[in-house]
């Protein structure tokens, strides 16, 4: 029998109660993919000991990279602590692709919020998912979900 490929996963997509207001981002199609894939799931943000429920986040810029919460507090080395735990576990398991939920000042891979809390995106990735791409990992979100089924 072949073995499923690992596929890391926000922790948040799998429903678990991480994201900053407590609440999760359960996706419809689990089942799914927990059949085709060995789910690994993780949340860099709670691994690098920020707390549930946490004040909002956003990338302010990223040379010099800085990331503030809301209260303009620079929470940078919670994030990148985050990424480097996140890269450390995909390496320890051998893992080549990740579904992170989109818009994250971590997990996000294609767009994030510009810095000023106001709803305003940009292109960009979080700081996790712009680690696990430099490191060949190739990243989707749950908008993307069609292309891993
Ligand atoms: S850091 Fe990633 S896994 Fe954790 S709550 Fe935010 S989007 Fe979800």
């Amino acid at each position: 029998m072949n073995k499923k490929q690992k596929l890391l996963i926000s922790a948040c997509l799998m429903g678990e109660n991480v994201k900053y207001n407590g609440g999760n981002n359960l996706i419809k199609d689990l089942e799914s993919l927990s059949q085709k894939y060995k789910l690994i799931s993780f949340c860099p943000e709670v691994a690098s000991g920020m707390t549930i429920p946490r004040i909002p986040n956003e990338v302010q810029s990223f040379n010099p990279l800085v990331v503030k919460n809301e209260l303009g507090i620079d929470t940078t080395d919670f994030f990148t602590d985050g990424a480097i735990q996140t890269l450390q576990l995909c390496k320890q398991y051998d893992i080549k692709i990740a579904l992170l939920k989109a818009k994250s000042p971590s997990c996000g891979n294609i767009e994030i919020y510009d810095g000023n809390f106001d709803g305003t995106l940009i292109k960009g990735q979080g700081l996790t998912a712009n680690l696990l791409m430099q490191n060949n990992i190739k990243i989707y979100n749950e908008t993307q979900l069609g292309e891993l089924l």
